[in-house]
């Protein structure tokens, strides 16, 4: 037998899930289909940053910063055990890309949009020094603080599935999409764990979209870049605070301490192959090592290493440096006779309140 269903969502990270639960709230009923775990895929491969994105003030992404802040806002007041603000420190060093008038303009503008009360703040180098002891003083020129949101990525996907649930979300883990058949009347999916049919199909498969829908032959308007990133978990805490460093090639990376740990990252790597055989390259574990020992007094190696792990980040193809490419999301929506696709291309943890509200508007709405 068939069961119908309003909407079958494929995929059970933080966008598939989220969309899932604001639409159980507007009556419908849901089936989410996850070939792994929930938030098995990037929704726990993050740097757990819960952020506008300062960096894409450089690229003039404001209403990108803007929305992300808002979602900030919202997630801090939603989530206060899970979703917090610290203190987030950006020493610049002589050989900075980026002089210190462009960070305190780009910081001022970041607290501008941010919702909470809290203002950047240029710090005394000694100050910074004498709470940062593990960090090198030479060619520092000057230090500011701002604050960001921090977050367990996995944790909080995980709860807001458990909400998805309580609205009555059915989530299938460990399923395999067999078949998909759309027809002018209805859509039916085989999966491992047998048939079901709706009129909605939503793909909210991260970095797998572009092979599902090679593979099920589904109709789209765009394609993504897959940009893998790693995270080296080293075994202790470094630093008291986050803090925001430039490489040699002037890129931005973060060393972020954990309760017991510190998790540095990230890398961009574009990828081709298919997202299931990406793995972690020796190359960027190195440059990851390397770099932190720019900054740091005492230099780290591969034994202090706790673990590496990577994600992959899908990302709207538009530029041809992949990393320059924007963090937006899009909502790619089909019509085949009565029945509706829609995509999610795109996106950040951070915007997962706005982007399923969205999806409900131009679903429903
Ligand atoms: C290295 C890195 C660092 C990042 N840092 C941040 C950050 O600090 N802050 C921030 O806001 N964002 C960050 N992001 C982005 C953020 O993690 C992603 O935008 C977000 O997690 C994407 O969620 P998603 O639900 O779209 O995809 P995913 O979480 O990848 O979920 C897709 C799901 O689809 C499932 N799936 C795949 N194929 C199938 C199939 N055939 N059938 C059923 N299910 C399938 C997968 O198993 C997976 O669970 C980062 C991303 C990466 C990779």
């Amino acid at each position: 037998m068939h069961i119908k269903y309003d909407v079958v969502i494929l995929g059970a990270g933080i966008n598939g899930i989220a969309i899932a639960k604001a639409l159980a709230l507007e009556e419908k009923k849901v089936l989410v289909i996850e070939k792994n775990h929930i938030a098995s895929g990037a929704s726990s491969h993050s740097s757990r940053l819960i952020h506008g994105g300062l960096r894409y003030l450089e690229h003039f992404e404001f209403s990108l910063v803007r929305e992300a802040l808002n979602d900030q806002q919202y997630l801090l007041e939603t989530y206060p055990d899970l979703v917090k603000l610290r203190h987030f420190y950006l020493p610049i060093y002589k050989n900075s890309k980026r002089p210190v008038w462009m960070i305190r303009l780009g910081l001022w503008l970041y607290s501008f949009f941010a919702k909470h009360e809290h203002k950047a703040v240029e710090v005394k180098k000694k100050d910074f020094l004498d709470k940062f002891k593990s960090i090198k003083e030479k060619n520092l020129k000057a230090v500011f603080k701002y604050f960001d949101g921090k977050t367990d990525d996995y944790a909080l996907t995980q709860q807001i599935a458990q909400e998805a649930k309580v609205q009555g979300v059915e989530i299938l883990e460990e399923t395999e999409l067999k078949t998909v058949l759309i027809d002018d009347e209805i859509i039916k999916i085989e999966t491992s764990d047998g048939y079901v049919e709706t009129n909605l199909i939503i793909n909210a498969t991260g970095a797998w979209i572009d092979e599902i829908n090679a593979k099920f032959n589904l109709p789209s308007s765009y394609s993504i870049e897959k940009l893998s990133g790693i995270h080296l978990v080293i075994d202790r805490v470094l630093t008291p605070e986050p803090l925001i460093l430039e490489t040699a090639s002037k890129r931005i990376f973060f060393i972020i301490p954990e309760i017991n740990t510190t998790i540095i990252g990230t890398t961009e790597r574009s990828e081709d192959s298919n997202v299931d055989d990406i793995k972690i390259d020796d190359e960027d574990v190195e440059y990851l090592l390397r770099e932190s020992n720019r900054y740091l007094k005492s230099e780290l190696n591969r034994d202090d290493i706790k673990e590496v792990y990577i994600g992959t980040r899908p990302i709207i193809k538009s530029h041809k440096d992949p990393t320059m490419m924007s963090r937006e999301y899009k909502l790619d929506l089909h019509h085949i006779g009565k029945n509706r696709v829609m995509h999610v291309y795109g996106g950040k943890l951070t915007t997962f309140p706005s982007l399923a509200r969205r999806a409900v508007e131009i679903l429903i709405k």
